[in-house]
C-alpha cells in the first residue's frame, strides 16, 4: 500500500551517487521513513536473497551486495511499491526507461544501483530485516 523498502547498492555508493539518488527519490514524492548507511555480511546477503538461491547469479549477487556499504531506506507514498519500481526502471539498465534510476546510475544487470521491493509483503519483511522498530518513523 503506502510503504516500500529500498537499498542504494554498493556500486552506486562507491560511485558517489547517494545524494543524487535520494534527491530523485524525494523529488518524486517519496517521504523517507527510515534511512541508514550499513553493510551486509555475506550471511546477511545470502539470507536477504534466499529466494534467488537456485539462480545461476546467486553467488555473484551475494558477493556484490556484501562488498561495501549500502544505503537502506523505507519510503512512504501512495502506491509505493509499484510507483518505486517504475522510478527505478528495468532490472537491466540497457532496457530501463529514460529518467529511471537504473538508466541514470546502473552499470549492468548485476550492478544495477538500486533495489526496490516487489510486493507489500516483501517490503515489510525487508524493512524488518534492516531496521528496528524504533528506527522507522
Ligand atoms: P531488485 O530485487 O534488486 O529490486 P529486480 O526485482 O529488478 O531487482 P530480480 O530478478 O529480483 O530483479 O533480481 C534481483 C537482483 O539480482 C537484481 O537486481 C540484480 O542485482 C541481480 N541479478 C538479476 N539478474 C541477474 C543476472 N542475470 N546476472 C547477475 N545478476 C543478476
Amino acid at each position: 500500500t503506502n510503504r516500500t523498502f529500498t537499498m542504494i547498492k554498493p556500486d552506486a555508493v562507491e560511485d558517489g551517487h547517494i545524494g543524487a539518488i535520494l534527491e530523485k527519490i524525494t523529488s518524486s514524492g517519496f517521504k523517507i521513513a527510515a534511512l541508514k548507511l550499513t553493510q551486509m555480511t555475506v550471511a546477511d546477503a545470502q539470507e536477504f536473497y534466499a529466494v534467488h538461491s537456485e539462480r545461476p547469479f546467486y553467488g555473484e549477487l551475494v558477493e556484490f551486495m556484501s562488498r561495501g556499504p549500502i544505503v537502506a531506506a523505507v519510503l512512504e507514498k501512495d502506491n509505493a511499491v509499484a510507483d518505486f519500481r517504475t522510478l527505478i526502471g528495468a532490472t537491466n539498465p540497457a532496457e530501463a526507461a529514460d529518467g529511471t534510476l537504473r538508466k541514470l546510475f546502473a552499470k549492468s544487470v548485476g550492478e544495477n544501483a538500486v533495489h526496490g521491493s516487489d510486493s507489500d509483503e516483501n517490503a515489510a519483511v525487508e524493512a524488518a530485516f534492516h531496521f528496528a522498530g524504533r528506527e522507522m518513523f
